[in-house]
């Protein structure tokens, strides 16, 4: 069961975490990166910014991460 179905869809049916928790200070990470043409696949490398201290995470995607 994939924990980041709820609230991350995409087009083209497959789902990725929109949105993080901050490492450093716990606030939420949005999603900065945009989805390939070809769509998103593990290794892929996505960025998030946190909203609260502006923090950039940049996260590899595993199979784990996607969901269809
Ligand atoms: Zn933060």
């Amino acid at each position: 069961m994939c924990p980041f179905r709820a609230g991350s869809a995409y087009g083209r049916g497959v789902a990725i975490p929109t949105t993080i928790t901050c490492v450093d200070c716990g606030g939420v990470c949005s999603l900065i990166s945009y989805e390939p043409d070809e769509g998103w696949e593990p290794g892929d490398i996505v960025a998030f910014r946190c909203r609260d201290c502006l923090d950039r995470w940049d996260v590899e995607l595993t199979a784990e991460d996607i969901c269809d």
